[in-house]
């Protein structure tokens, strides 16, 4: 499985930015627009385009943070974890340069996150750090279909979104893809750019106690897929995009070098501990 612990800075640069506006998108989802000064520098390689941001702690106003260049993964584990920013990775939803300015869109969840409660009420004027690419090919963007691919297959939760949707503007017109998003709410629901030719599938999750935690690997199993060579991407929870990959490769017989599957989150574990896992060494790469 990818994992993100530390980006090396080149061609990932620091920019101090501040909140533009906050739009609330749909039930689940604030959409946070960010400028700042030296955003002229910020070049986003589209589709899955993934960047750290360093928060504040509840009680500072700004992060706490020492771009120290390539050492700076070192320094910020030397600080305090109780002063030192508070580091997550998201994806850039959509850049734009007139004015100059990004978009992030948080999934909000009830389990106190620090970042899903800093989006909740960011405010414009709020500042933070973000480290993100200086160039437009650089290693965070995973998104990239070898040639000879026939057809796309996307699927996420509402942390992959911005990704889904900024893989579906990058495809090129007519590309044939099926997608299957999970979301909480039916207005989680979003009007997704591109040309390629997707059919999407939108499920909403049923919150009721013990109902199924996976419906969308049941909608995988459940569909008639394309013929031809398909180049898989799979993000969200990280049980259900192993259990997702296992489908793909197992079930369906997929080259397991066309699927690229990554946990944006775990169910109970905090971006801390899966980075601390990481750091351990502890973590293993899916053997599958
Ligand atoms: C490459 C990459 C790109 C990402 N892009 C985005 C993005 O664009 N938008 C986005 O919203 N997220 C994105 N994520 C996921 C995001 O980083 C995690 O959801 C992160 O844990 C949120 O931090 P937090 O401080 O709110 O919660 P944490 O402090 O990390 O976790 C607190 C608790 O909340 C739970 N939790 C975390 N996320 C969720 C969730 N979505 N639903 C339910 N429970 C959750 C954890 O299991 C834990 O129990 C991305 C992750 C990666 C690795």
């Amino acid at each position: 499985m990818t994992t993100t612990v530390a980006p090396a800075t080149a061609p990932f640069r620091f920019f101090d930015v501040h909140v533009v506006r906050s739009q609330r998108v749909s039930t689940s989802v604030v959409r946070i627009t960010f400028g700042g000064e030296r955003l002229a520098e910020l070049a986003s390689g589209g589709r899955d385009q993934r960047f750290k941001l360093f928060l504040p702690q509840p009680h500072q106003d700004i992060p706490v943070f020492h771009d120290t260049g390539d050492g700076w993964y070192a320094a910020w584990r030397a600080q305090d974890p109780a002063e030192r920013a508070v580091m997550r990775s998201y994806t850039i939803r959509e850049q734009r340069h007139e004015p100059r300015e990004f978009d992030v869109d948080f999934a909000l969840h009830g389990d106190g996150g620090p970042a899903s409660r800093w989006a909740f009420r960011a405010r414009p004027g709020d500042r933070l750090s973000v480290l993100a690419p200086a160039v437009e090919d650089n290693g965070g963007v995973d998104f990239r279909p070898p040639h000879g691919t026939d057809w796309i297959l996307l699927t996420g939760d509402e942390t992959a979104l911005p990704a889904i949707a900024g893989i579906l503007s990058w495809l090129s017109p007519g590309t044939r893809a099926k997608v299957w998003i999970e979301i909480g709410h039916e207005d989680d629901r979003q009007p997704l750019p591109g040309f390629a030719d997707a059919d999407i599938t939108w499920i909403v999750r049923d919150g009721a106690p013990g109902a199924r935690q996976e419906p969308v690997l049941d909608a995988l199993r459940a569909a008639e897929l394309p013929e031809g060579t398909p180049y898989a991407w799979i993000a969200g929870e990280a049980g259900t995009v192993k259990a997702l990959r296992r489908h793909l490769v197992r079930e369906r017989g997929i080259d397991r070098r066309a699927v690229k599957f990554t946990g944006y989150w775990r169910r109970g574990a905090t971006e801390e501990d899966l980075i601390a896992e990481l750091t351990a060494g502890t973590a293993q790469a899916d053997e599958d």
